[in-house]
């Protein structure tokens, strides 16, 4: 008999204490990508979890911390899921920060704190969990499910993509599913088909070989200070326009179809500005403010560093000074040719400074008219009560554009986590009511795609 959601649901009910201890077991396990600490033994953990769930799982070795590939095959003729998440997690930051260790999971109103939790441990452990619930009531899988378990997704999956053509025909499915983010703002599921890529860099500007007395060589060397102020006023002007040279021609329009879901989402931005306590707008171009996080590209400065910025007075003239910097790109717009671009204007406007790549994601779009969709929001309708809210693609950027561009096929994100999950925070945290409500959301999808196929 073919296990109904309600099952499932109760079953969930019934295990929830045991389902919190687990997610806990896991988010003490520290994998921390950026650091190096306990990645590949949580990736082994999660790998015999699946083993221990009939799946046929392994460490797929990559040039840096392994992927876990999982694979439990489903009735013939069923569709076959792809189910992506990371176990590498954030790092840290400041324990000072934390009112509870980052690495002891602790449950205070109805949420679990801990890095990890929600930032993607707790998101596709609920996936996992439906898997076994539907296995324990069926005895098998509506569809045919693969796990990719990234370890390095933190830093940008840098070898992901690689690793996966690589293994090309044992992902050759339908459908690529994505837990990881918040719901939106009102507390809705949502259901997102694309993401935008990223161009992360570096940039160093060098003058004298030591710091030196600001009266005595003030006017000698550059400063590299200013070297990098001048260059990054040249990469963004004061309304807000990306001015890299040659960037914006590439950003592809919007469908109608995504234009009109778009206007359907404009927030109101006394509520926005409200919400992240800051209280004006920066200047953009752009016409909406859906406009400036789906439709166009931003160049963001995280860090701008060099000289002194200790206590009273310092007269240097610092020797080095760094800038840190991400692009995020929106649909058409190649991470590779960026990049060749930002060098290309970095080489033309200050030729001395050194950059550095960080990493880099293209952006992913999967066409709103995707019969999965409908699938999937279905799914989440019979366990949320409410249609997901369609976003056409979220600001920020998970390796997506492997399965939609290297394996060709459509991916949906379906993220779990809460509002406030201050993921990449202090304070992380998953809210539990979201947990287990994710492994029921998961189970409905997989019944829901297994009986489209029927
Ligand atoms: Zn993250």
């Amino acid at each position: 008999m073919a296990a109904t959601l309600a099952q499932v649901q109760g079953l969930v009910e019934k295990r929830r204490d045991e389902y919190v201890r687990r997610l806990a077991d896991y988010v003490r396990m520290p994998s921390v990508s950026a650091l190096d600490w306990g990645v590949r033994e949580t990736g082994a953990h999660i790998r015999d979890v699946l083993r221990g769930n009939g799946f046929d799982a392994r460490l797929l070795p990559t040039d840096g911390q392994p992927a876990v590939i999982a694979h439990r095959a489903g009735p013939d003729g069923s569709p076959h899921v792809v189910i992506y998440g990371h176990y590498d997690v954030q790092p840290p930051g400041e324990d000072a920060l934390w009112d509870s260790p980052p690495f002891e999971p602790d449950i205070r109103d109805g949420r679990m704190f801990g890095r990890g939790t929600a930032d993607n441990k707790g998101q596709h452990l609920a996936h996992i969990i439906a898997t076994e619930l539907l296995l324990e009531l069926n005895g098998q899988l509506p569809c045919s499910v693969t796990f990719v378990l990234d370890g390095e997704e933190e830093l940008g999956s840098p070898h992901l993509n690689e690793a996966l053509a690589g293994i090309r025909d044992e992902l050759a499915g339908d459908v690529t599913i994505v837990s990881d983010g918040p719901v939106d703002a009102s507390g809705h599921c949502q259901l997102v088909y694309g993401l935008r890529g990223i161009v992360a860099f570096e940039m160093t500007s060098t003058g004298a070989e030591r710091d030196l007395h600001s009266g005595h060589y003030g006017e000698i060397p550059p400063n590299p200070l200013w070297t990098l102020v001048h260059l990054l006023a040249s990469m963004k002007d004061a309304d807000g326009v990306v001015t890299i040279d040659g960037v914006n021609e590439l950003v592809a329009p919007m469908g109608e179809r995504e234009q009109q879901a778009m206007a359907t989402l404009e927030p109101d931005p006394d509520q926005l500005l409200a919400s992240i306590g800051a209280t004006r707008l920066a200047p953009s171009p752009a016409a909406s403010l859906v406009e400036r996080s789906m439709a166009r590209p931003t160049l963001t400065i995280n860090g701008l560093h060099g000289g002194y910025d200790g206590p009273q007075v310092k007269t240097i003239l610092p020797h080095t000074a760094t800038a840190k910097c991400d692009i995020r790109l929106v649909d058409g717009q190649d991470a590779d040719t960026v990049w060749e671009l930002v060098q290309a204007h970095v080489r033309r406007h200050a030729p001395d400074v050194q950059l550095a790549w960080h990493g880099a994601m293209h952006p992913s779009r999967t066409p709103m008219d995707t019969p999965y969709a409908e699938v999937v929001a279905g799914a989440v309708r019979s366990v949320a009560g409410a249609e997901p809210t369609h976003v056409p693609v979220a600001g920020g950027s998970l390796p997506m554009w492997v399965f939609t561009r290297t394996l060709d096929m459509p991916a949906l994100l379906l993220p779990l986590g809460n509002v406030d999950e201050a993921n990449h925070a202090p304070n992380e945290n998953f809210v539990l009511d979201r947990f287990y409500q994710g492994i029921a959301i998961s189970a409905a999808t997989l019944l829901a795609l297994g009986r489209a196929a029927d």
